[in-house]
C-alpha cells in the first residue's frame, strides 16, 4: 500500500543546493579536530565544539548513511565520551529507544558545548597499518533535528607522521602533519570522506578544466604501480561518462583507491569523490583490474546517478529520518548496467567480458527461486535486512537483486529504444535528459513518475506498464528481453564463464548452481542449494561441509572431474557431507555435465549488445 502511494504521489522537485567552501545559512556550527595519528590501531580521536542552546538537549550519531541506504551507522565503535561547557562536566543519557541520540542538561548562559570521544575500528575495517580510511560520519555529533544543511562543520585532521592523504573537502592549510579544512555544510562534510597512507600516488586524470584524480594509497610501494594501459582506460573513463551522461554535478571528482588485504575495502559514492577499496593486487592485470574497472566504473556513474539524481525517499533532511529503498533499482539498477557499459566504452574491460558479466547476472537471476514469491520492488524496499543477507538459502530469500535484475530491465529499456528509433536514439539520451547539465554539486530528487515521463521524452512507450510489469510484479522468469531483442541468447556449456571463473578464484568458492545447484567453498562447505536442483532432491542443505574422497582433502576441481565423468555415465553421482557431526551418503543421478552461461549469437539479427559496448565518438 505504502509503495503504491509513494509511485503515484504527485512529483515534486526540492533542489537542494550544496556549498563547497561558502558561508552555509548556518544555524549550527561545529568545530571538529580529528586525530588520526593512531589509525593504523584502528583508533582515531575526536574532539568537537558544538552551538548548544541551553535546557534539555540532544546530539546524535549519524545513522542512516547516504549510499549505504540502511540504518549502518557504527555506533558500536562510538566510545569515551565526554561532554563539557567552560570547564565543567555534563552528563550525558543515551535516549531509552533511539540508541545514536544522547540527552545532555545545557546549564543556563551556556552556548556552546565541547564534546570528546574515540572512534574505535574492527581490525580488518578501515584500516591496515599503512592506510585508513577516514569517514566523517563516524567522527561527528551534531545536533539532533537540525537539517543537514543547516549545519556548517570547520574541521582539522591529524595525520601519522609522514602520511599523505586526499579529500574532496576545501583546504584552507596544510602544516607539519595536520591539515586545515574550510567550512562547508554537513551534508557535504560527510559527503567527502577522507584516505590516508604511507604509500600514497596522486595520479592526475584530466590535464586541464575539472580537476580528476586517481588517489591511491596502497600497503606497500609496489602495489602502486600501474600500466600506461590502465591511466589510458582510467583517462577514457572520465571521457566516455562526460559523452555518455552529458556535462557533470561535481566541481572536482577524486578516485579515493585504496589496495590493500587488510583493510579499506569500500565501495562508496560520493558527490565528488567515490570510496573505492579492494585488495593490494588491485592494479595487477587479469581479474582484480577488471573488478576495479566495475567498482570505479559504477561508483563514478553514482555522481550522476544516486547523488546528483536521487529518488525522493532517499534523500532526507538530516541522519535521523529513515530512508526508503523503492526506487533502488533505479539507483544501483541503473548504475550497475552503466558499471558495465563505461568500463567497456573506456577500454578497461573487452566487450567478452561485457557480454560474460550480463550472462552471469541473467542466469543468477534466472535460476532465483525467491522470483516466486517476491518482485524485485520488495528486495529493494527491505533494503536494510537485503544487504545483510545471509548467504545460506539467498536463493529462496534474494538479495539485493535490484541491482543485477535492475540492470537487465535497463539493457532491456536501451535496446527497446535503439530497435524502437532505428538506432537513432539508445539510453544514453535517457542518461542527457535525466542526468545531464553541469552544475556544482546538487540534489535533485525524482519518483517513479519523473523516469518515465523522461523515457518518454526520448521515445513514446508505455513506460510505466513495462517497468511495472518487470519490477513491481511477482515474475517467474528473468528480464532477459535485452538479450534476445538484442541480438544474442542465454545458453550453458562446459566452457568455464570467464567472470564467474576470475571472481571464484578471487574469493574462493565454486559455482556448481547450473548443474547440481550448489555454491561451494573451496574447502568444500556448502553455502546455498537451489529448490528443484539434483542436490536439493539428494537432501543437501547450506551449512552441511562436502568430504573429500579416498581420504583426501575436499576439492572443487575434484568435484568438478567427478560431475564431468558423470556426463558420459549412468552412475549417479555421490557425496559424503558432514552435517554437524552426521555424516551422510547423498546420491544424484545427474548427467547433464558442467553448466556455465553466456551469450550466443543469433545471427541475422541486429547486434544492439555490441554496439551499446562500443565507444562514444
Ligand atoms: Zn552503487
Amino acid at each position: 500500500m505504502r509503495s503504491f502511494q509513494l509511485i503515484r504521489r504527485k512529483a515534486f522537485i526540492v533542489i537542494v543546493v550544496l556549498t563547497t567552501c561558502v558561508a552555509v545559512s548556518a544555524q549550527s556550527r561545529i568545530m571538529l579536530n580529528v586525530d588520526a595519528s593512531e589509525a593504523a590501531r584502528g583508533v582515531i580521536h575526536v574532539s568537537e565544539k558544538m552551538t548548544a542552546t541551553p535546557g534539555r538537549f540532544a546530539v546524535f550519531y549519524p545513522k542512516w548513511i547516504p549510499g549505504e541506504h540502511s540504518p549502518t551507522g557504527t555506533i558500536n565503535n562510538l566510545v569515551n565520551l565526554h561532554v563539557s561547557a567552560n570547564g565543567q562536566s555534563i552528563a550525558w543519557n543515551r535516549d531509552n529507544v533511539e540508541m545514536f541520540a544522547f540527552w545532555l542538561d545545557v546549564p543556563k548562559g551556556v552556548n556552546s558545548i565541547d564534546l570528546t570521544f574515540d572512534d574505535v575500528e574492527d581490525p580488518g575495517s578501515t584500516h591496515s597499518g599503512n592506510l585508513a580510511r577516514i569517514k566523517w560520519n563516524r567522527l561527528v555529533l551534531y545536533p539532533r533535528g537540525v537539517s543537514q544543511n543547516k549545519i556548517s562543520v570547520s574541521s582539522s585532521l591529524k595525520l601519522p607522521s609522514g602520511w599523505d592523504y586526499a579529500t574532496a573537502l576545501p583546504i584552507e592549510n596544510r602544516s607539519a602533519d595536520k591539515v586545515q579544512f574550510g567550512p562547508v555544510d554537513l551534508e557535504m562534510f560527510v559527503d567527502s570522506p577522507a584516505i590516508i597512507g604511507k604509500y600514497f600516488r596522486k595520479v592526475p586524470l584530466t590535464a586541464s578544466g575539472t580537476l580528476h584524480e586517481m588517489d591511491i594509497a596502497a600497503d606497500s610501494e609496489a602495489a602502486l604501480q600501474y600500466t600506461p594501459e590502465t591511466l589510458a582506460g582510467w583517462k577514457n573513463l572520465i571521457t566516455q561518462a562526460h559523452l555518455t551522461f552529458g556535462g557533470q554535478h561535481y566541481n572536482s571528482y577524486r578516485f579515493l583507491l585504496t589496495l590493500s588485504d587488510i583493510g579499506g575495502s569500500e565501495g562508496l559514492e560520493h558527490h565528488q569523490s567515490s570510496e573505492d577499496g579492494v585488495g593490494i593486487n588491485g592494479l595487477k592485470p587479469g581479474e582484480p583490474l577488471i573488478d576495479l574497472g566495475d567498482l570505479l566504473g559504477h561508483e563514478y556513474t553514482h555522481s550522476w546517478n544516486g547523488k546528483f539524481r536521487r529518488p525522493a525517499g532517499l534523500a532526507t533532511p538530516d541522519f535521523e529520518k529513515p530512508m526508503e529503498g523503492e526506487l533502488l533499482w533505479v539507483y544501483e539498477g541503473l548504475t550497475e548496467y552503466m558499471g558495465y557499459v563505461l568500463p567497456t566504452r573506456a577500454g578497461l574491460w573487452t566487450p567478452e567480458i561485457f557480454r560474460e558479466t550480463i550472462a552471469q547476472d541473467a542466469a543468477m537471476m534466472a535460476q532465483q527461486q525467491g522470483r516466486n514469491w517476491r518482485p524485485v520492488a520488495d528486495t529493494a524496499r527491505a533494503v536494510q535486512f537485503t544487504y545483510p543477507s545471509p548467504r545460506g538459502w539467498r536463493n529462496e530469500r534474494r538479495g539485493v537483486d535490484y541491482y543485477y535484475e535492475g540492470g537487465l530491465v535497463w539493457l532491456e529499456a536501451d535496446v527497446l529504444i535503439r530497435k524502437g528509433t532505428n538506432g537513432k536514439r539508445s539510453l544514453d539520451d535517457f542518461l542527457h535528459d535525466f542526468h545531464g547539465g553541469n552544475t556544482g554539486p546538487l540534489v535533485k530528487p525524482y519518483t517513479f513518475n519523473d523516469v518515465v515521463s523522461s523515457l518518454n521524452r526520448v521515445m513514446p512507450y508505455d513506460w510505466a506498464t513495462f517497468l511495472r510489469q518487470r519490477i513491481y510484479d511477482v515474475k517467474a522468469d528473468a528480464p532477459t528481453g535485452g538479450i534476445t531483442n538484442g541480438g544474442w541468447r542465454l545458453e550453458y556449456s562446459s566452457q568455464p564463464n570467464v567472470r564467474m571463473a576470475g571472481s571464484e578464484q578471487e574469493r574462493g568458492y565454486r559455482n556448481f548452481f547450473y548443474s547440481l545447484g550448489i555454491f561451494v567453498t573451496n574447502d568444500g562447505l556448502i553455502t546455498d542449494v537451489k529448490p528443484d536442483s539434483p542436490a536439493w532432491a539428494a537432501g543437501l542443505a547450506p551449512g552441511m561441509k562436502i568430504l573429500g574422497r579416498n581420504n583426501q582433502p575436499y576439492s572443487n576441481d575434484a568435484l568438478a572431474t567427478v560431475i564431468s565423468a558423470a556426463a558420459t555415465s549412468t552412475s549417479p553421482i555421490s557425496l559424503q557431507a558432514d552435517n554437524g557431526g552426521v555424516i551422510g551418503n547423498y546420491n544424484m543421478d545427474y548427467h547433464g555435465g558442467l553448466r556455465y552461461p553466456h551469450l550466443v549469437r543469433t545471427e541475422g539479427q541486429t547486434d544492439y549488445v555490441s554496439q551499446i559496448a562500443a565507444p562514444k565518438q
